[in-house]
Formats: C-alpha cells, structure tokens, sequence
C-alpha cells in the first residue's frame, strides 16, 4: 500500500520525528515536561496507520486517564485528516483490562459477565471474612485489610505469591484471608478493581496459546506516562511486548507521582535491561511553558536526589515571572483568586486577557476545593471540577448534609433513608422495610415510624437498641438547633461525633479516608459563614440546584494528580504551605521519598502552566474553628528567585494591588521571611492574626444577611444576591423573589439571600 504524504511528520523536530519513525523495535522516550513526548506518541500511532504497519484494532494504545484517552483518539483523528474506524484498544489499562477478561473470564473461574464490585460491596465480603476469622476486627478493621490486598495486586502478588515477611497483619492470617476472598469473589462472579489487571496477567502467564494470541494482534504497543506503571501493569505490557517487541513507552521520571499506587519509576530504568537495543530518545526542546516557568521548576525539582537529572530549554520570550503572593488565610486566598481571575479576563497589569478556559486552579488535595468553590458560586464564576464530584456531590459531604438536614427537618425522609444506618448500625434492609412499612401505614415520617415500631416492640435484637439510640439522638440535636449555648458549628461537630459517623471514617484505612476526614473538617468550616444550619442547608440546595451545565466557558479545578499530561495558559496553584504541600502525611509515611514525591508533584504542577504561573499561600488555615498558622512550603524556599515576582497582599492588608513588595534578599530562607514577610502588608497581617481571637467575629462580606421582613423588598428594586450578582427584581411570591440579573439572567431566589445593591 502506498504511503499517504506526511505532513504531521514536518511538526516536529529532529529527535521526535526520530522516534517516531522508528517504526520497529523498542523504544524509549525519556523526557521532561511539556517536550512533546505525548504529541510524539499520538504522531506514532498516526505514522503506523500511515504506513500500512497496523490496522486500528491492531494497536495497543495505553493512557493514563480516559479524558487522555478521549484527546488522543481525537488528536489521531485530526492528523490523519479522517475519521478513525475508532481504536478499541486504546484506552486505560483497566478499560482494555476489562475488554480482554470478559473474553477469558472461564481461564480464571469466572463467567464473562462478572461483575465489578465497588467498594462498599468489596468491604462487605472482607468484613464477613475477618468475622468468620474470628479476628479483632478494632484492632484489624476490614479496610485495612482491604488496602493491603490491593496494594499485593499492584505488586500482581496472587496469594500464593505473598512474602512471609509482608504478611504479618491480622495475627499472620493476612495471606489466608486474601486467599479466602479471592475465592468468595469467585463464587460471587466477582472481581474487584485490582483483579482485572492480575486476571489478565494470570491468564497470559498460564496459557501460552492466548498469550500469542495477543502479541500477534496487538503488532504496536505505545505506553503514555509509562513513570506512573505498578508492577503488575509493567508485567502485563512484557508479556505482550514479548515477541515483537514494538513498544514504545514515553515517561518523565520527574512526574512520577503515584508511588503511594504502587507505581514503580524503577520500569523506566529497567526498560533497556528489558528491552536490549532499545532506542532511547531524550527531548530537551520544551514547547509549553517560558523560560521564567521552566526556571521555576527546574529549580524545585533540582531539590530531589534521586533523579536522572535533565534540564529543559525553550525559544519562547521570557514571558511573565512566575508570581508568589501570601494571604492572610484560605477564604482570603480563594478571594483573591476569584478577582484576580476575573481581572485577568479583561486583561490586567498589562497582560494580554485570558478567556475562563484558559485558566486552571490546581491544588494538592480536594478538599481545598471547598472555599474555591463556595467563592465562585457566591461572585458567578462558572467552574467545573475535573477528576472528580464537586465539593457538595462527595459522598462524605452528603451524608453529613443529610443528619443536618435530619436534625433542621426530622420530616425529611430521603435524608433519613440515607444516614439509618451509615454508619453501620445493624439495621439493613428487613428493618428499614419494617420502618416505612409502620411509617406508610400510620402516615407518618420515617422518623415517627421509627418511634412507632420501637413502641410496639416491632424490631428485635441489637438493631432495636441502635435505633432507639438513633432516634433518642436526632431528637436531642433537634432541640440543640438555636440553643443560645451552641453555637450551630458547634451542634455540626456533636452531629457528627456523636452520630459516629467521624468514627467510621477514623476507623477506616482505606487510602481515600484521610481526604474524607479532611472534607468532613472543611464543610464545619463553611458552616461558619453562615449563621444557622438552615441558612446553610439553603445555601447548598440553591447551588445544587443551579448547576449550570456543560455549557459556556469555565475555569478549571482539579487536584495536581488529575492535572498530569494537561497544559493551561494560565495556572494557579494555591495552598504552598509546610503540612499542606508537601502534604505532612506523604512525609510522616514514607519521610524522605514522600517528600521527594510530594516535589513531583509540585514539578507537574508549575510545568502545566504556558504562560502565567501563580503560587499562594495562605498564613492561617482554621481547621474545626481554630485557627493553624502555618509555614509557607519549603518549595517557595526553593524557587529560583530571579524566575520570581512576589505580589503583596491586597489593599486591605496594606500594600498596592499587585505592588511588588520591597524585596532585601533571597528567597531561600525558610518561610520566605527576607522579602514577601518583610513586605509592610505581611506584618499587618500576623499582627492581625496574632491579635483576632480564637472565635472570629463574622466578617460582612461572607456573611449571608438575612432580612426577616420579606416586604421589605419592592418589584423594581436593584439587589445584590450572594450568588448571581447584581440584579433587579421584578416578582415577589411569598419568600421567594423572582430577579433579572444582570449576568445570570432570571431566577427565583430565596429573599433572605438578597439584600440592597447598595448595602
Ligand atoms: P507532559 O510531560 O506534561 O505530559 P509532553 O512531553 O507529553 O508533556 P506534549 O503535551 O506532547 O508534551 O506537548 C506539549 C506542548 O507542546 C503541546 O501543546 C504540543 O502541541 C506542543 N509541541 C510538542 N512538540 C512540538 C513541536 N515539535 N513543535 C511545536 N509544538 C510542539
Ligand atoms: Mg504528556
């Protein structure tokens, strides 16, 4: 067949087109960010359909997420100037690990409709198991066990596989008991997440004939971020790549940032032992970001010991330093980001505008999200979270929102359905039947039944005695709501302690548990802005409410993990502070390679940024209503300062808007303290911290006012809403007003979210 013309060959440089024409064997491509490494990849597949070498559904295409998946297949699409016949193997590995099970299933037990468990399904099961074990399960709880059983999968360790020395939970019975659940899963037609890979690896290690199958199908073989591979997944790739060996695999060892998954950055050097003769391709040329951002993360990461060592250069301008700005704390923080956003879609300091989808918040952890969010709802900033639920939609978040709304409403069914019996409280799926049976004939509220049935002796066992303590509980908090001596943060936090549902989390070793706890703290602290539940509860259902689409443009939030491989012309990474980032918890864990992980991470996050790079910190952070200072994050220390311009806080800490602060050294010293604290806007600030009492006196502008009197309001009058701005209203229906605002167009609001424009 004759080769079509090249032009996407002529797009790039000398050692991408390199790689890219080497069309057989293994190759390598080692590289830091932003040098092309995935355009080169996606060139690859291209050329190979070019060429003749491979049909669509003969390429094994991996990505890391399916948002990668989606870009590349439409990258594809575009520079092979035709629609693709689709690529049904490129993907994840567990997308194309499913894919490849279902045709297998019976080679490893099971039937091809299998299901997939989730985690709760999965917790269950190893909870029967450690019970039948007769093992303690407050000193081994189920989730833990179910961790260590994940991360044995990521190492592709079957039971039988396990090294005694890493066996030694649950009183030596740790290895019997992943031994007992892989057979229960089995028996269910079951497998969790971590089997899809080592089903795989199995079957390909057990029955030649299949495997052969594949190498010959699969005649190209393209890994992106190959740095973040776990073992089983390496494994799996070796086996295919076996015969032909077709693989081409492109990495930075900078950006490994999933060791705590098990991902071993160890394949990338032990890919030329694997693969003898491999071409090894190292891009230098960068072709995202500016000299003043490359500098800046070059000098982070220079921070790191275990390295390969590569250094970036580009032809761009120098372009903008990378700017550093302190706050007094995170609601100020995310304050500040929203005008600065804002201002930047006019243009400001004399940058050239950037449209709302040009921009991006990237944080360390999720839970930072929250004041982001709520400040963005409250101004009309369209956002949209990438990588996972908005701060509202997590699971965490709702069942806590459902007690609250439990304790404001006890009518509120739905709520009650949702909290009965999380945490566990031995009341499944017979007993709440006999609840809404009791409720529905008496034509009451759930809770009432409740009540009802526990009077007529309707439940028997453990199950009565938790649900009276259920019932007993929410009527207690109920009267607590408005009490003169609680305040209503203070009744979210009893709530939720005494409820024990803070309990079932703490007890949880899952590796997402922390950032749940982290998510449970963050929501009391947006209680604070409020002054009762229900003005909360309200504030919440008007944002769920108005959820706005997929439409128009939005600024981005993500987590720094979910950003890898993205790039934005403008970035804001926010919360550099000693604890927060480097996050205090990587470095108590795994101390020094924590840490080196945690620089990655902060590696990956200042090279997404094109253009404009922005780094905040804030000074206070309140966490359960008190107030923690905090250090600024040893990675400020490490910003080359001639990369840096460090903005003084805004005007009302003193200082011009976007002033420099007078700068008499370095910025290597700890905490920064030789410029952005020397800065008379930063002492004003600490004075103002060291002197603000532990309980804040609310602060008007967070405040959502309420106005009792609903007449005091007149069709015609301008009004400004927490929400949707300016706007004026033109109907009045009981408590709720009917407004045209200015941008958010007409809505129906509640009134005490409203109050004069002029106020
Ligand atoms: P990361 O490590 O962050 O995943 P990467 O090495 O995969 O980065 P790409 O995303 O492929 O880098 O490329 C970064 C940017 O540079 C993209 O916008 C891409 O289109 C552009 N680019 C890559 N190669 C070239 C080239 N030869 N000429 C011009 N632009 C290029
Ligand atoms: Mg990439």
């Amino acid at each position: 067949m004759a080769a079509r013309p090249v032009p996407y060959l002529d797009e790039l440089n000398p050692a991408q087109r390199d790689a890219v024409e080497a069309l057989d064997g293994p190759v390598l491509m080692l590289a830091g960010a932003g040098t092309g490494k995935t355009k080169a990849l996606t060139t690859r597949i291209v050329h190979l359909l070019n060429m003749g070498k491979a049909g669509p559904n003969e390429i094994l295409a991996v990505t890391f997420t399916n948002k990668a998946a989606r870009e590349m297949k439409a990258r594809v699409g575009r520079l092979l100037g035709q629609t693709i016949e689709g690529m049904p193997w490129l993907g994840t590995f567990h997308s194309i690990c499913v894919k490849l099970l279902r045709r297998h299933a019976e080679l490893v037990g099971l039937k091809s409709n299998f299901t997939i468990l989730d985690t709760d399904d999965q917790l269950r099961l190893l909870k029967q198991l450690v019970a039948a074990a007769n093992i303690d399960d407050k000193r081994w709880p189920a989730r833990q066990l179910a961790g260590i059983i994940d991360h044995w999968k990521n190492r592709a360790w079957t039971p039988d596989k396990v090294p005694a020395s890493e066996a030694g939970a649950y009183n030596h019975r740790s290895t019997e008991l992943y031994a007992q659940y892989q057979v229960r899963l089995r028996e269910l037609n079951a497998v969790d997440f971590g089997d899809l890979l080592l089903h795989v690896v199995e079957i390909f290690q057990k029955h030649q004939d299949v495997l052969e199958q594949y190498q010959r199908r699969f005649r190209y073989i393209l890994v992106d971020e190959y740095q973040d591979t776990n073992v089983a997944q390496y494994l799996w790739l070796r086996l295919l790549a076996g015969r032909h060996k077709n693989i081409c695999c492109v990495g930075d060892d900078d950006q490994s940032i999933y060791g705590w998954r098990g991902a071993e950055v160890g394949n990338i050097l032990r890919f030329e032992k694997d693969f003898p003769g491999a071409k090894v391709v190292r891009l230098e040329q960068n072709y995202r970001s500016t000299p003043h951002i490359l500098g800046a993360a070059g000098g982070v990461i220079r921070g790191n010991e275990s390295r390969l060592g590569k250094e970036l250069w580009t032809e761009k301008d120098a372009g903008e330093k990378v700017r550093l700005i302190g706050h007094w704390d995170g609601e100020e923080e995310a304050r500040w980001i929203g005008e600065e956003i804002e201002a930047m879609q006019g243009g400001t300091r004399g940058m050239r505008p950037f449209s709302l989808e040009e921009m991006a918040i990237l944080v360390r952890a999720s839970h930072q999200m929250r004041a982001f969010e709520d400040r963005f709802l409250t101004i009309g900033l369209p956002y949209r979270v990438i990588g996972g639920p908005r701060f509202y939609e997590r699971m965490e978040i709702r069942d806590a929102m459902a007690y609250f709304r439990l304790v404001v409403s006890p009518e509120d069914d739905l709520a009650f359905e949702r909290v009965v019996n999380t945490p566990k409280r031995g009341l499944g799926d017979v007993a709440q039947k006999k609840i809404q049976t009791m409720a529905r004939s008496n034509g009451v509220s759930l809770v009432d039944g409740a009540r009802l049935l526990l009077d007529a002796k309707g439940l028997g066992g453990k199950g009565a005695a938790e649900l009276q303590r259920f019932v007993d509980n929410l009527a207690r908090w109920s009267r607590m709501v408005g009490s003169p001596e609680l305040s209503h943060i203070e009744l979210a936090e009893i709530i939720l302690d005494e409820s024990g549902y803070t309990e079932m989390w703490q007890n949880d070793k899952n590796p997402d548990s922390p950032g749940r706890l982290e998510n449970l703290k963050e929501l009391v602290k947006a209680l604070e802005q409020f002054e009762n539940l229900q003005g909360f509860l309200e504030h919440v259902s008007l944002i769920m409410d108005n959820d706005s689409g997929d439409d128009g443009e939005k600024v981005s939030i993500m987590t720094l993990h979910a950003a890898k491989g993205l790039e934005f012309p403008a970035v804001f990474l926010p919360g550099w502070e000693d604890g927060l980032f480097p996050s205090q918890r990587s470095m108590d864990e795994n101390g020094i390679k924590g840490l080196e992980e945690e620089r990655r991470l902060a590696y990956v996050g200042i090279t997404r940024a094109e253009e404009l790079c922005t780094i905040s910190f804030a000074g206070n952070r309140r966490v359960f209503g008190q107030w923690q200072s905090s250090m600024p994050s040893r990675f400020i220390d490490e910003l080359p300062e001639d990369h840096v311009e460090v903005l003084t806080p805004p005007g009302l800490y003193g200082g011009g808007y976007g002033a420099a602060a007078p700068r008499t050294g370095g910025i290597e010293t700890r905490a920064a303290e030789a410029n952005v604290y020397n800065s008379p806007g930063w002492k004003r600030m600490q004075s103002r911290i060291q002197d603000r009492p532990v309980s804040q006196p609310k602060e008007s502008r967070n405040q959502v006012i309420d106005l009792d009197a609903v007449s005091s309001h007149t069709t015609g009058e301008r009004v400004f809403h927490q929400k949707f701005g300016y706007g004026e209203i033109i109907g009045i229906e009981g408590d709720k007003l009917e407004i045209a605002f200015d941008k958010a167009g007409t809505k129906k609001v509640i009134a005490k979210f409203v109050c004069g424009a002029d106020d």
